[in-house]
């Protein structure tokens, strides 16, 4: 409510202090400077990324992660993501942000490759700003460049309803973003208004089941038939399928028998911090 978001925003504006990563462009940097009330909460690193690794559920084994952004305050996890980023959106703060978090992911993902660890791919999401109101495949490029991270290990989440709001643009974007070589994800699928016969035309190599869907298996009958369809029907359009939100083991053995092809979830593992994460990637090399 108004309220809460009137105390979001003057949490994000209590302070000031510089910021500055001689990587970034210029511009981004302006853009800093002007949503100081950010760059603070940056500063202070009161922003962590998270990664939640994925199961592959025919090997059994770790494959890639998605990146999460998290806002803790004085160690206390205080605002939820799902909060925070409309706020984001609504103020332009989420240009900074973002850029942030993509960043930030590519040069996790580089230096773990670096270190010698098992190469995974990290999916970033993309909100629907950043995706309609930047020239969201430059700056991918740029992030890419600048943190030599290859293209295969980025994949970018865009949820569904955000893809289709407008066709036309989405079909440009996302070529634009294939042709970079980087992976796209659908996320939340199910709960936006796809158009099934653009879903073909559109470049995406995943499929990402919302976890309302998966919160209803194995007991509701409907929230089964449409996962095994969605499942069904991504393979038809040789895409892949990730469950997000997989809690149980009835989930878990409901998806395998389905031929999904991946599950996330707090079965597998929650969000990680980056050194627990690593530990995991050493495991997975073992
Ligand atoms: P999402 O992309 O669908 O992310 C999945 C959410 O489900 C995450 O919540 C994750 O922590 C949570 N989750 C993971 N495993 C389980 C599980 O087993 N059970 C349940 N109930 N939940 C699980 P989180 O971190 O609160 O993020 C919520 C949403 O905020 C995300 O949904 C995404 O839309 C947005 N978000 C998060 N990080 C970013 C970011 O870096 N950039 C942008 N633009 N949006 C982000
Ligand atoms: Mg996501
Ligand atoms: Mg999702
Ligand atoms: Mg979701």
């Amino acid at each position: 409510n108004a309220d809460v978001a009137m105390s979001r925003a003057k949490a994000l504006g209590r302070n000031n202090v510089q910021f500055f990563n001689p990587e970034m462009s210029r511009q981004s940097f302006q853009s800093l400077v002007i949503e100081n009330r950010l760059h603070r909460a940056m500063e202070r690193e009161e922003f962590v990324l998270l990664y939640q690794p994925q199961l592959d559920l025919v090997r059994g084994t770790l494959s890639g992660m998605e990146a999460l952004i998290c806002w803790t305050q004085e160690g206390r996890s205080q605002f939820s993501p799902s909060e925070f980023i409309p706020l984001a959106e609504e103020t332009g703060l989420i240009d900074p942000l973002g850029e942030w978090i993509l960043y930030s992911a590519c040069r996790q993902n580089r230096l773990w490759q670096q270190a010698g660890l098992p190469p995974q791919r990290v999916a970033v999401n993309v909100s629907a700003r950043q995706f309609y109101q930047r020239d969201i495949a430059a700056l991918v490029a740029r992030v890419l460049r600048e943190t030599g991270l290859d293209p295969r290990w980025l994949a970018l989440e865009i949820t569904e309803s955000v893809l289709f709001q407008d066709i036309a643009e989405t079909l440009v974007t996302l070529e634009k973003l294939r042709d970079l070589g980087v992976h796209l994800i659908i996320d939340d699928f199910g709960t936006g208004y796809s158009s099934l016969s653009y879903l073909k035309n559109f470049p995406v190599g995943t499929l990402k089941v919302d976890q309302s869907f998966i919160a209803g298996i194995p007991d509701d009958p409907g929230a089964c038939t449409i996962t095994s369809a969605v499942v069904a029907m991504a393979h038809h359009l040789k895409m892949t399928v990730v469950a997000e939100g997989v809690e149980t083991a009835a989930q878990k053995n409901f998806l395998s028998d389905t031929g999904c092809d991946k599950i996330q979830g707090f079965l597998f593992s929650p969000p990680l911090k980056s050194d627990a994460f690593a530990d995991l990637l050493e495991r997975s090399a073992a």
